[in-house]
């Protein structure tokens, strides 16, 4: 039978990259050889995740050629699916703190902008199932896995699906992509996060190469407590999301300043009518330079709209600088 529901179009893009780009084995740089679409259906609308995957090139490395993918993706999304896990988390805490049954869920849902059917709900609420279970159940064949690998790097995430509900916590290998647990706590406290952690350190007995994660404090002094030592590494779009937030303030004020400076344009190319025509056009067409520089927008944080201004109307300052000196020179 046909889908009676096409699939909702994408939103938003966001592009994940790795915040490791060396190899974990051999140290040898690898290369970002091709890059994967994935549709994730959110709480906040269908995501585009652009995820670029890198390979190591090394032939005598035994991740010759291995896909490494963006730690982050495994905290939008589980493999195989198209909805996101704060619509998991929401879907458990719905049923289990809630009470509330797969229909009532479904309607929240589509409330909430999610396009989704009720066999889906259903689906939902065993994978979250599964997710909670899977620690227990699962463990001998993941300390095979994690085994034979001989190391972790751990990606640890917190979904809070709404405020009041529990956290569904989340820790994730970087190099299998298992999931390693995940357990809802009430609670987001340095204690309990690093009894998470020591769980799986201790469980799993092989050593941990680091940490990533979005750099929350709680999460910062867990790793410290139950990891010691061992290298934490903040996400990068995280990272530059917070430090993006100062930057554009700074550079947007920086900007509405220098535009204080080159204010009556239009008054001049009022003015030059009259002139000499020859004269008349290269003023219009600094003008139209200084007009142009003011519109064009940077993208903030890596391309700053501000600085972008600053530069062109540097540029244009000296040019005029030279023509003044030739005039002065040709008047001598
Ligand atoms: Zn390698």
């Amino acid at each position: 039978m046909a889908r009676k529901d096409l699939k909702p179009e994408a939103t938003s893009e966001k592009v994940l990259e790795c915040v490791q780009k060396h190899c974990p084995e051999c140290g040898s740089r690898m290369w970002n050889e091709y890059n994967n679409l994935r549709h994730v259906r959110t709480l906040e609308g269908v995501v585009q995740l652009r995820l670029k995957i890198y390979r190591c090139q090394n032939m005598s490395c035994d991740r010759y050629r291995i896909a490494y993918r963006p730690e982050q993706e495994g905290s939008w999304i589980l493999p195989h699916h198209e909805f996101g896990l704060d619509v998991i988390a929401l879907v458990g805490a719905l049923r289990y703190q809630d009470h509330r049954s797969v229909p009532q869920i479904h309607i929240h849902l589509k409330s909430k902008g999610v396009c989704i059917s009720e066999r889906s709900v259903t689906h939902l609420l065993a994978r979250y199932d599964e997710l909670l279970s899977l620690w227990l159940r699962d463990i001998s064949r993941l300390k095979a896995v994690i085994k034979e690998q001989g190391r972790l790097i751990l990606a640890i995430d917190g979904m809070q699906p709404t405020v009041g509900h529990e956290v569904l916590w989340v820790i994730r290998d970087c190099l299998s992509g298992e999931i390693l647990l995940a357990k809802t706590l009430l609670s987001s406290k340095t204690e309990d996060l690093a009894a998470l952690l020591l769980e799986v350190s201790n469980t799993l007995n092989v050593p941990i190469d680091g940490v990533v994660s979005d750099g929350q404090q709680s999460i910062r002094k867990a790793v410290e407590v139950a990891l010691p030592g061992i290298a934490h590494g903040l996400c990068h779009f995280h990272y530059l999301k917070e430090a993006s937030k100062i930057i554009y303030e700074a550079d947007r004020h920086a900007k509405k300043q220098l535009k204080k400076h080159v204010r009556g344009i239009r008054k001049i190319e009022n003015s030059i009518s009259g002139d000499e025509k020859r004269v008349a056009a290269i003023v219009s067409k600094y003008c139209s330079a200084v007009r142009a520089s003011l519109t064009s927008d940077g993208r903030p944080p890596l391309d700053a709209s501000g600085l972008k201004l600053q530069e062109r109307l540097t540029l244009i300052e000296q040019s005029l600088t030279k023509v003044e000196k030739k005039k002065l020179y040709q008047s001598h």
